[in-house]
């Protein structure tokens, strides 16, 4: 047993992926959690996701050892509001949010002393939401980032890293900047390019009679699977890694124009020079094992989707 006693601020398809996980194999003791809704609170207790679950944050968090903030990156401030004051001494505040410099700024003003703050983000997921979402093998083979700061004790920073390894990632540490703006690359612009070309479809569709859902190709329904992921979650991560989007913005906006430059004046080997570089980064992944695919497509075969 890794933890006596943990709390999860928010049980969706994060949170509750990984109380499946620490019950299924005895991680930790007992588990409370703070929801927002009676509803959810009901969904919580039909599966069994936890011991004891609160409407109030300061009411949960009270007796663990370990909170997992795992609400929307833009409720934190809320959430160290209500926890400040509450945390017992020798707890361990972490968190899974896909943004690392503003969770930081947020969840800071509760870490009193003798509470340690050990930010994290698990890189693992599916475009669904919510605690009925969540399952146990979500974080297998996939990569945590932590970014522990200057007076983090490395004590807590290994008892968080320790968790992670038992639910089957491998965890590397950087700086939260740092993972801001390479997550930014990796995760937050990919999401925001597939938000607006659907979107762009969507206007077209409007008036080409349904013509591009009926012949949408591998391609673009790869895109509407992205998507379609959480409108809250993804509005708090591009709002709050707003300097990194911005920087990548601007870069990806200026290799878009050289390729639209290379199609209008015919420019076919800057074309292909482009696509023969960009296919090695695919390989690279493959090689790596990090497919995608391979990961969220067991998770959605196995839960019948
Ligand atoms: P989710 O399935 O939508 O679950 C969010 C949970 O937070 C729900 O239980 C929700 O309660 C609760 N919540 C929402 N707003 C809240 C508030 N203002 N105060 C307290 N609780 C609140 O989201 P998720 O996909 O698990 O994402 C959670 C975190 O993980 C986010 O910070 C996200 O950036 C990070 N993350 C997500 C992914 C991914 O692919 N989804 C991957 C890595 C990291 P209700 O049930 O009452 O709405």
């Amino acid at each position: 047993m890794l933890f006596q006693s943990v709390c999860f601020i928010g049980m969706g398809l994060i949170g509750s992926s990984l109380a499946r996980r620490m019950r299924r194999d005895g991680l930790v003791g007992n588990i409370t959690c703070a929801v927002r809704s009676a509803e959810t609170r009901d969904t919580v207790k039909r599966l069994g996701l936890a011991d004891a679950a609160f409407l109030d944050i300061g009411q949960a968090v009270t007796d663990a050892d370990l909170v997992m903030v795992c609400a929307p990156v833009g409720a934190n401030k809320s959430i160290a509001q209500q926890m400040t004051g509450r945390l017992k001494p020798g707890c361990i505040v972490s968190d899974v949010g896909s943004v690392k410099s503003a969770v930081i700024a947020d969840l800071m003003p509760c870490i009193g002393a003798g509470i340690d703050l050990v930010p994290g983000h698990p890189v693992a997921g599916t475009e669904h939401s919510g605690p009925e979402a969540g399952f146990a093998e979500l974080f297998e083979q996939r990569w945590c980032i932590l970014t522990p700061l200057p007076q983090t004790r490395p004590a807590a920073t290994a008892a968080v890293r320790a968790l992670w390894e038992a639910v089957g990632m491998k965890v590397e540490e950087m700086a939260p900047q740092h993972h801001d703006l390479v997550l930014g690359m990796t995760s937050h612009l990919p999401h925001l390019i597939a938000y607006s070309i659907v979107g762009t479809a969507q206007h077209l569709e409007d008036t080409s009679e349904k013509e591009v859902t009926k012949f949408s190709a591998g391609g673009f329904r790869d895109f509407t699977r992205i998507a379609a992921s959480d409108p809250v979650m993804w509005r708090d991560v591009f709002l709050n890694n707003r300097d990194a989007m911005l920087e990548l913005l601007g870069q990806f906006q200026e290799d878009l124009i050289r390729l639209q430059h290379a199609i209008r004046w015919q420019d076919g080997a800057y074309l292909e020079d482009w696509f023969n570089r960009t296919r090695t980064v695919r390989r690279a992944i493959v090689e790596t094992g990090q497919d995608y695919k391979r990961f969220s497509a067991e998770g959605e075969v196995r839960k019948g989707r």
